[in-house]
């Protein structure tokens, strides 16, 4: 039994798809202005974890993911300039140029973390006549206005509008905030359709029937969301951020058309925080505030991308994580300790045998509720740690964890290897340290050459060296 947290209703409950065997999940994808950094990797690790589990659960999955490639502001208030016109004019290149270079980064960092890719992409330039017709069908319910700026969403006029965020009534005045747009009547109210500034050609722009412009972002994902999974939606994801305005605009577009539930599973990844050495406050990491690491960093610090999807594992979805160099650090060595249990095995067991039901279980359980990862590493290496199963049985059982887990055990092989000459000397210290007994030396270096991807496993031969 899949048990669940749902953002709409605040509490878990048993998960039950609209169709027996089809699950549909929604997730928010990039807006392709920058690299991805890894806060928005995690929340991608935590989809791909529950996308995962669904299909362990025996599901099959139909998943689409939108790629913002117009319309996202810099506020969130339906004023500034939109990101990707920023990028590209600071870049000093083209829309088009700028959205592909950055999809396919985020798709190298997607198969760098082993994250499965969705069934179905969409951009939002792709379909502006699908969010033209979306906005008629507002306007011809009377739930829109137009203003100086654009056509505006008329959220008094959606009577279960800010549910999802818990949104008090009483702030959402018209007046409450500084960057109100002119003309728009209620703070909550927010753009359809931004016309291009009088006077000005953006660098993309189309006609509509309200006149040249374009559209805003949350209309992008309710469009595009039903016109390929349909009126009713089992899952939608995204970071938390989105709960108050984007997933809370969504909702309002969605069911004031339908007149019904949209989606029966809200679900939302929490912030990863970056603290800062020395100080005592964090802050979310974020591309605007330009405090952000993307996963290239990551590997330029000798980190491979799964130590970080292991990293991220280590904290439950919805609670913060925070991000240090300190703390990747260790994760990347019990990560790689983790590979050398599974090489070991791989090496010296290849002999087929049964998962140990009673460590599945207890993985298992962890991960059906509510995808706790840090409960269901811990039972893994319970299980590793085992002295009365056998190691093909381990190697067996670690297998169908993975499957979860997506560190890509299985894919882990002694290789070949040309050692750096730095990589050589630290051997040669570390063969050194251990004539002269110093064992806490050897040790310390044997872990900072595991940080190098190098594996030294001591034998009655002699020391094997590995490559991850
Ligand atoms: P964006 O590309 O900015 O539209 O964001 C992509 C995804 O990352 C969205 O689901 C956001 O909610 C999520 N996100 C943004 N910042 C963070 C963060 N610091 N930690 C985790 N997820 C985040
Ligand atoms: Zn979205």
């Amino acid at each position: 039994m899949l048990n669940l947290f749902n953002t709409m209703t605040r509490t878990v409950a048993e998960f039950r798809p609209i169709d027996e065997k089809m699950v549909s999940l929604y997730t928010c994808g990039p807006t392709v202005y920058n690299y991805a950094h890894i806060g928005n990797l995690r929340t991608y690790i935590f989809e791909d974890i529950l996308k995962r589990t669904l299909f362990f659960s025996g599901y099959q999955v139909h998943h689409v993911m939108n790629v913002t490639d117009v319309g996202h502001l810099v506020s969130d208030a339906d004023t500034g300039e939109d990101k990707m016109e920023v990028s590209a004019q600071s870049q000093g290149k083209q829309i088009g140029e700028i959205a592909d270079f950055f999809f396919r980064a985020f798709q190298l960092n997607l198969a760098d973390l082993n994250i499965l890719e969705p069934d179905l992409w969409c951009k939002a330039t792709d379909h502006i006549p699908e969010q033209i017709e979306f906005i008629e069908k507002l306007e011809k319910k009377g739930l829109t206005y137009i203003i100086e700026d654009g056509v505006y969403f008329d959220t008094s006029k959606f009577p279960d509008y800010g549910h999802l965020a818990r949104k008090d009534k009483d702030g959402l005045k018209a007046g409450a905030r500084i960057d109100l747009v002119a003309g728009k009547r209620l703070t909550t109210d927010f753009a359809l359709w931004k016309f291009s500034p009088k006077g000005k050609q953006r660098l993309m722009e189309w006609d509509s029937p309200w006149g040249t412009g374009f559209p805003g972002w949350h209309i992008e994902c309710s469009a595009m969301a039903m016109k390929y999974l349909g009126a009713r939606i089992d899952i939608h994801c995204g970071g938390i951020d989105h709960i108050s305005i984007h997933h809370t605009n969504e909702i309002a577009q969605v069911e004031s058309i339908t007149g019904n539930r949209w989606v029966n599973w809200w679900m939302h990844g929490e912030f990863l925080i970056l603290g800062r050495a020395g100080a005592p406050d964090f802050e979310r990491m974020s591309k605007s505030s330009g405090n952000f690491i993307t996963l290239e960093v990551v590997k330029k610090q000798g980190i491979e991308p799964l130590a970080f999807r292991y990293f991220c594992l280590n904290a439950h979805y919805r609670s913060p994580l925070t991000f240090t160099w300190q703390a990747l650090t260790a994760a990347s060595r019990s990560f790689a300790k983790l590979k050398m249990r599974m090489l070991e095995l791989k090496e010296n067991h290849p002999e087929v045998a049964a998962a140990s039901e009673a460590y599945l279980g207890v993985f298992q359980e962890a991960v059906m509720d509510d995808l706790n990862m840090p409960r269901a590493l811990a039972a893994l290496w319970e299980m590793l740690k085992d002295t009365t199963i056998t190691p093909s049985c381990k190697l067996a059982t670690l297998t169908v964890m993975d499957s979860i887990l997506g560190l890509n055990l299985e894919m882990v092989q002694k290789q070949e290897i040309l050692l750096s000459e730095d990589i050589q000397i630290l051997i040669q210290k570390r063969e050194q340290a251990r004539k002269e007994k110093n064992y806490q030396q050897a040790d310390q270096i044997r872990n900072e050459l595991l940080l190098k991807g190098i594996i030294l496993q001591d034998t009655t031969q002699g020391t094997r060296i590995l490559l991850q």
